[in-house]
């Protein structure tokens, strides 16, 4: 008999898992990870391939349909496409998708496609180098659209996403280069509003740049019409008047959209975040390794989930920033 379903304390069907397989990263975005000085994890504190593969096929027993994997970047832990190769054969998943700077891409595009790699996104924070370089501390605009451009060689992987972080002072020149990069090409773009996630801690709510401003700006060069919301996307979605592609716009701060939120987090060394913002994590790997039951593992799995976070509170008096950047949590 198929277990009861996950589900969170108000109501929410959790189908959505993101799985972090390394904290390490060969970029520095700003946004991010600090330019230096941030301590690795040790390769022991990771979990190993097996172990992910194990709590995959339980949450996937449990009713998660969809798997992203992310990190840190992804591509940095050795062998990675032998993992997705692993998880492409778990029973229940219907979508298995990756987020990475693209770096490594045009090294491993055809690996990762030949594991089963479903659907990828790729992090481009601006379209012209020298402000690449600025953002990310790495001068690698042109190998990250070779990467791009090995990725759109296989078909078979789509949609390919361009997930840019859009913030004050910096993206909006950044607007319409971009909404012309998607009029023209196959990629589908997204902006994600700056989260304080950030390991400098430089957030403020001044630094966000709504998608609503971002929109103005595309509209009034390439009008827009909006597409109507798909459940549990997080993105809002609009389609160039003139047919010519369209545009989308994750806006976390400005309107969140956490009253439908299915989604878990596991950080690289087994932890379970509920929520992005999450101030308390429960821990997975130690009960794995001290030899716990799949019975055992769903209990715990089962409670955390359960105080899953109503919303986050990022724009609420008191909000506090959890200790870990994005690049630890898995984003
Ligand atoms: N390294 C990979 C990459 O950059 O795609 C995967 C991990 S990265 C943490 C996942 C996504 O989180 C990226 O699209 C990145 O731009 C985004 N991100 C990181 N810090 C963020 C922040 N403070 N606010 C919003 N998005 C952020
Ligand atoms: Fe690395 Fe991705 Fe964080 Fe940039 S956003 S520092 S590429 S983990």
């Amino acid at each position: 008999m198929r277990p009861e379903l996950l589900h969170d304390g108000h109501g929410r069907r959790i189908s959505d898992l993101r799985v972090s397989v390394t904290d390490r990263c060969n970029f520095r975005c700003q946004y991010c990870m600090p330019a230096e000085g941030l301590a690795w994890l040790e390769r022991s504190e990771l979990l190993s391939f097996e172990e992910i593969e194990r709590l995959v096929t339980l949450f996937a027993s449990l009713g998660v349909t969809d798997l992203r994997l992310t990190g840190g970047e992804p591509l940095v832990r050795r062998d990675f496409p032998r993992l997705v190769a692993m998880l492409a054969q778990v029973e229940g998943l219907d979508d298995l998708s990756l987020t990475t700077n693209g770096f490594l891409l045009e090294r491993d595009a055809e690996a990762l496609v030949a594991a089963g790699i479903g659907r990828v996104n790729v992090s481009i924070d601006s379209l012209q180098r020298d402000s690449f370089f600025e953002l990310t501390r790495r001068d690698a605009l042109p190998q990250v659209l070779r990467g791009l451009e090995a990725l759109a060689r296989h078909p078979e992987v789509h949609p390919v996403k361009v997930n840019a972080v859009a913030m004050r002072g910096f993206t909006e020149d950044e607007a319409v280069p971009f909404a012309e990069f998607a009029r023209s090409s196959a990629f589908q773009v997204r902006f994600i509003e700056f989260m304080p996630l950030d390991a400098d801690r430089n957030w403020s709510p001044d630094a966000v740049l709504a998608g609503d401003e971002l929109r103005a700006i595309i509209d009034a060069v390439h009008p827009l019409e909006e597409v109507p919301r798909e459940a549990h996307s997080t993105a809002r979605i609009f389609r160039f008047r003139d047919g010519r592609g369209e545009i989308g716009f994750i806006n976390p701060v400005s309107e969140p959209f956490c009253g439908d939120c299915n989604r878990i987090r596991l950080t690289a060394e087994g932890k379970l975040r509920t929520c992005l913002f999450s101030l308390h994590e429960t821990d997975l790997r130690e009960p794995l390794r001290a030899g716990a039951s799949d019975a055992e593992l769903e209990r715990i799995v089962r409670e955390a989930v359960w105080q899953k976070e109503l919303k986050h509170q990022v724009n609420e008096p008191g909000f506090r920033q959890p200790a870990r950047s994005m690049s630890a949590i898995g984003g």
